[in-house]
């Protein structure tokens, strides 16, 4: 390793790959240290029998098409990065047999608001007031990134050109949504994506909801051609060859801090490495608490803060190979939302339990990229988003037996909602639950999205704050735990964004 790097990065997560990229593209490099024997932390993919499994991604937003690129893919091609996007056919199919409701929902606003008032005549007019709310703080957000913060603009401005994103911002999606009046069944329609940010719409904040509405219906999505390995090891790629080192199998041991200030990390091999800047996929609840060095420096308040944000939920997968090609399957979808109940308290309640889940996503592959697995054959996955709660205190003797009822209970709903026996078609089956997350990632109880987005923490509340909130110079945060949240366009975005800091600094004169 050479002595000398502008930053060390903690993670070959798309965060920590991204922070690489944008250093290397103003002629910067880094070390970047890796624990895991692959790259890419989440996004990655494995192998049973004769199948690649992809291991995550069922949609990635703010992609865009070729014609009309979005920021993730402007920033990748400008980084040089080649990725093979294949488009998401459709936003999802919603199957929710208690109120009847078996509704495939396509991508595009007016699609989708035809869409509802199809199925609740009378909603359209406030249908499109939302999605009009909503596609304004998308704008507004998307201008605070490209001009480095909302902090940038007066009050009178803001308050003048970004009044929808001022008025909605101190509410929940809850209480927003609730004043357009809409009948229940349109909800029920348009919700089921409160998993993918995973707290429930009555407290999870409308600026995070409707940045993820407007985003998805608007600009659609994508998965990658070879899995999302493919899009690590194309960014990965791209950092080496902007000098930037990825070590693999190497922990972050101890970041070394003096007065205030990084001052170099410690791996678990014992090698240091002198630096001035740090940016870091571990979650500070492990950072704060184990990793500083000397704990003397670890500042009072990011123990405080640390402690009263809540960690969000983690994930349980079964990854089935079947044997028969998805029309024989009665697979007609890439994606469904299955639900017993679109009450999210409800949800939140349940996925606390080790009790069948009452609410599960699933993707069938194929329907995006029918060349993922071998021909005749399907690649499903099926999704619940439990908090770590209830895996907390399963002995070592019942965990199998846990783990088994609990894809047994998914693997049910699906073939319920398929009128198919999946249990006759399974040639490889795969289950990951919030330990095996927690074992591969090293993630803070298995969490997957980082800190729940309330009010008080919500995305506009840490972007207002996190100046404050760097309570260690040289030390910035990246992945879902990070002020802009979970999923793989945040990811990439938070590593961008902690580079340009560690660019700016070093522009200061910080080295
Ligand atoms: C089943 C599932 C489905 C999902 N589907 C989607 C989807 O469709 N769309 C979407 O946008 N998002 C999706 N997500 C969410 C998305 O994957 C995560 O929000 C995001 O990738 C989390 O990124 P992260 O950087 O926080 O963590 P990770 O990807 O886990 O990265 C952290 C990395 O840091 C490394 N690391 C940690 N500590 C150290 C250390 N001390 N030293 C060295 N290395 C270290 C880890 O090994 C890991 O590689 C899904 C997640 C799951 C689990």
């Amino acid at each position: 390793m050479s002595s000398k790097y502008d930053a060390v990065i903690i993670g070959a997560s798309l965060g920590g790959l991204s922070a690489a990229l944008q250093l290397g593209m103003k002629g910067k490099k880094a070390l970047i240290l890796e624990q895991h024997n692959l790259q890419g932390g989440l996004a990655t993919s494995f192998v049973r029998g004769r199948f690649e499994f992809e291991a995550t991604l069922h949609e990635l937003q703010s992609v865009g098409t070729e014609n009309n690129p979005r920021k993730i893919r402007k920033f990748l091609d400008e980084a040089g990065v080649k990725v093979h996007w294949i488009q998401v056919p459709e936003a999802y199919k919603l199957v929710y047999k208690k109120e009847n409701i078996n509704v495939v929902m396509p991508y595009g606003i007016h699609k989708m608001i035809q869409t509802v008032e199809r199925e609740v005549p009378g909603s359209k007019e406030k249908m499109t007031a939302l999605m009009k709310t909503c596609k304004e703080i998308l704008d507004s957000m998307n201008y605070f990134g490209d001009i480095g913060g909302a902090d940038k603009l007066s009050k009178l401005e803001l308050l003048k050109k970004h009044s929808t994103f001022v008025k909605t911002a101190g509410y929940t999606a809850k209480e927003v949504i609730d004043t357009f009046n809409l009948p229940k069944k349109a909800i029920d329609l348009i919700t089921p994506y409160w998993i993918y940010v995973g707290v429930p719409l009555s407290r999870l904040s409308f600026t995070v909801w409707a940045y993820l509405m407007a985003d998805y219906f608007e600009g659609g999505a994508v998965v990658c051609a070879h899995n999302s390995h493919a899009l690590s090891l194309s960014m990965e790629k791209r950092a080496e060859e902007m000098e930037s080192t990825v070590e693999l199998k190497t922990r972050a041991h101890k970041i070394l801090v003096e007065n205030g200030k990084v001052k170099g990390v410690r791996t678990d091999k014992g090698d240091e490495i002198k630096c001035n800047h740090v940016i870091c996929a571990s979650y500070p609840n492990n950072v704060y608490r184990n990793m500083i060095e000397p704990i003397e420096e670890v500042p009072r308040e990011a123990i405080k803060l640390t402690n009263a944000r809540r960690i969000g939920v983690s994930a349980f997968t079964v990854y089935l190979a079947l044997d028969l090609p998805p029309d024989k399957l009665n697979i007609d979808s890439y994606s469904y939302f299955v639900a017993d109940t679109m009450d999210t308290d409800k949800i939140w309640e349940n996925y606390k339990t080790i009790e069948p889940p009452n609410y599960i996503t699933t993707i069938v592959l194929n329907k995006a990229n029918p060349k993922c697995f071998p021909e005749g054959t399907t690649e499903m996955s099926i999704t619940a988003l439990p908090k770590a709660d209830g895996w907390m205190n399963i002995k070592k003797e019942d965990y199998m037996d846990v783990k088994r009822n609990y894809a047994k209970a998914m693997i049910d709903k699906m073939s319920e909602v398929l009128d198919v026996d999946l249990y006759e078609h399974i040639e490889e089956i795969e289950i990951a639950t919030p330990e095996t997350i927690a074992r591969y990632t090293g993630s803070y109880n298995g969490s997957v999205y980082g800190y729940e987005h309330v009010i008080w923490d919500s995305l506009v509340a840490r972007i207002s704050k996190e100046r404050e909130e760097r309570y260690i110079k040289g030390l910035e945060f990246i992945g879902a735990h990070a002020s802009i949240g979970n999923g793989y366009a945040p990811n990439i975005t938070s590593g961008r964004k902690a580079a340009l800091e560690v660019l700016k600094d070093i522009k200061k004169g910080g080295e």
